[in-house]
């Protein structure tokens, strides 16, 4: 099995951070804990929009093709990446859930 170099290991771990410190920043203004604080909705707002279209662009690159199998990962479908989005957009905790069951 073929391993990564140190620069870059070093460069995945930096993407990897930059994406959880931004998830962060995304879950503490939520939490009324940002900068913005919860008297921001209209940055609330969009920052929902912004997630939303996080997550469409994700399941779109997932999407299966003509062979069942996803056209990104070639995993068969739903690939590991659709499968995990599913299951936590279905955890019966999650507001996604009382969104759509209201
Ligand atoms: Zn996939």
């Amino acid at each position: 099995m073929p391993t990564i170099s140190p620069a870059h290991a070093r460069a995945f771990w930096l993407l990897r951070n930059e994406i959880y410190a931004q998830l962060d920043e995304a879950e503490f203004l939520a939490m009324g804990f940002g900068e913005w604080g919860i008297s921001d909705p209209e940055a609330i707002g969009k920052l929902i929009c912004d997630l939303v279209t996080v997550i469409r662009i994700v399941v779109g690159k997932h999407s299966e093709d003509a062979e069942g199998r996803c056209g990104f990962c070639n995993s068969s479908w739903p690939c590991p990446s659709v499968g995990s989005i599913h299951d936590a957009m279905r955890d019966p905790e999650s507001e996604f859930v009382k969104l759509v069951e209201s």
